[in-house]
């Protein structure tokens, strides 16, 4: 057991840190506009490498592994979870493609995604279900040496930039879940709107329609094998869930530094509030919450890095998501309540962190579906 940062670490989190104060900081306005995210600044994450921490170089990217993937992404959330968030997405198809693909999807899609020039999707959820693979309504008929694919898909991130799609389908005849990857857009292909939500404003998700779009029936443009659908999504999912938890961890943090900058300057009669034992324990209590997320998403990180554990990481990353999701939104409302009124002021920040940590119980799967996949692994390990 470990708790120092090695060199790599440290660098890569102090990378990030400096990069969020100096050129995160001051776009949080742009970044927050809805569906316009920066494109100068999405391109300046890519050009810092915080794409490719977790990737192989072979395909571009730094091969440092998810432990300093978390800590970078802890960082960048801790100034504007909507940034970490865009980067995030990105990296969900990637990492599917990473555990699954064959080398040519690797060599197609890895590396330009990691150099920002391709922003992928991953789309599982719909209309009638973002919690059971079991109800997909979307369809794949193989026609001849075409795959025909329509439906429509829910809340779909990124899904009208250019890039890679990785869309979970029921094969017509069979039933089973297949992953197809292809480019968007597509003929077929269309978004509605951004919707509107309550927080990581700068990360747009859309509804997506597919109208009979065609695909060949071929090596690429299916991941893995036939009817591997769901072992693909439950595995992605779980590196999803880990790369969401120090999102959320992140939206914490910032929220804490916020409420502590507040009580160490503000003033009352002749000195500071934290001389209150009420703002005290509360700090206290915050503080417990914050770390307690901290070392849970950490070690999900190792567990993450070594391909053998999938298994436990599936148990695992479902665990810590629903803690995390749940602990920060407490934890950030702890943090508005040290602050009194300038916590739910904007100009204050606090307001914008618990509005993103809201998305953290729902977000690539339900708290309460989490702790019953979590429950499901350690009752029978
Ligand atoms: C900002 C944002 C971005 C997103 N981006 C994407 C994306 O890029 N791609 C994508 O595919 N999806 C995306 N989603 C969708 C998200 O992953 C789903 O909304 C989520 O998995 C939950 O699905 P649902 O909303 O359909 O809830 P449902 O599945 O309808 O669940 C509704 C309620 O029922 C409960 N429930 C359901 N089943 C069970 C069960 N078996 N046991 C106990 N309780 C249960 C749930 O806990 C929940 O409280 C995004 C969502 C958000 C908010």
């Amino acid at each position: 057991m470990e708790f120092k940062l090695n060199e790599t670490q440290e660098s890569i989190r102090d990378l990030a840190r400096e990069f969020a104060e100096k050129v995160l900081k001051p776009r949080i306005d742009d970044i927050e506009e809805v569906g316009h995210f920066p494109t100068d600044v999405y391109q300046q994450m890519a050009d810092t490498g915080l794409l490719g921490i977790a990737f192989d170089e072979k395909y571009g990217g730094i091969g440092a592994g998810y432990d300093s993937f978390v800590l970078a992404f802890e960082e960048l959330s801790k100034v504007s979870p909507s940034a970490a968030t865009a980067l995030l997405i990105t990296l969900l198809p990637l990492e599917a493609i990473n555990l699954f693909g064959s080398e040519d999807q690797k060599q197609a899609y890895i590396g330009p995604s990691i150099e920002g020039k391709l922003r992928g999707s991953m789309a599982f959820t719909e209309p009638s279900t973002g919690s059971d693979p079991k109800q997909l309504t979307t369809t794949a008929r193989l026609e001849g040496d075409t795959w025909v694919i329509s439906g429509v898909k829910r809340f779909i991130s990124n899904a009208a930039y250019d890039g890679p799609m990785l869309l979970y389908a029921k094969e017509a005849e069979t039933g089973k879940c297949t992953a197809f990857l292809f480019d968007k857009p597509i003929e077929g292909y269309s978004t509605s709107t951004p919707w509107e939500k309550i927080g990581l404003l700068g990360s747009p998700c859309y509804d997506v329609f597919l109208d009979e779009v065609r695909v060949p029936n071929d090596d690429f443009h299916i991941l893995g094998k036939r009817g591997d659908g769901f072992t693909i999504l439950k595995a992605t999912t779980a590196y999803g869930k880990l790369g969401f938890s120090a999102v959320f961890l992140g939206a914490f943090g910032g929220a804490v530094n916020a409420a502590k900058d507040y009580v160490t300057t503000k003033v009352h009669r002749d000195s500071t509030i934290t001389k209150f034992q009420a703002i005290q324990t509360k700090f206290a209590t915050m503080l417990s919450k914050y770390e307690s997320c901290r070392y849970m998403v950490y070690n999900c990180a190792e567990t993450a890095n070594d391909h053998s554990r999938l298994e436990e990481m599936l148990g695992q990353s479902a665990l810590v998501k629903a803690y995390v999701g749940d602990t920060a939104v407490e934890g950030c409302v702890l943090a508005m309540n040290l602050m009194g009124s300038y916590g739910v002021m904007k100009e204050y920040q606090t307001e914008r962190f618990l509005r993103d940590a809201l998305i953290g119980p729902h977000v690539e799967g339900q708290t309460d579906v989490q702790r019953v996949i979590a429950a499901g692994y350690y009752l029978n390990h």
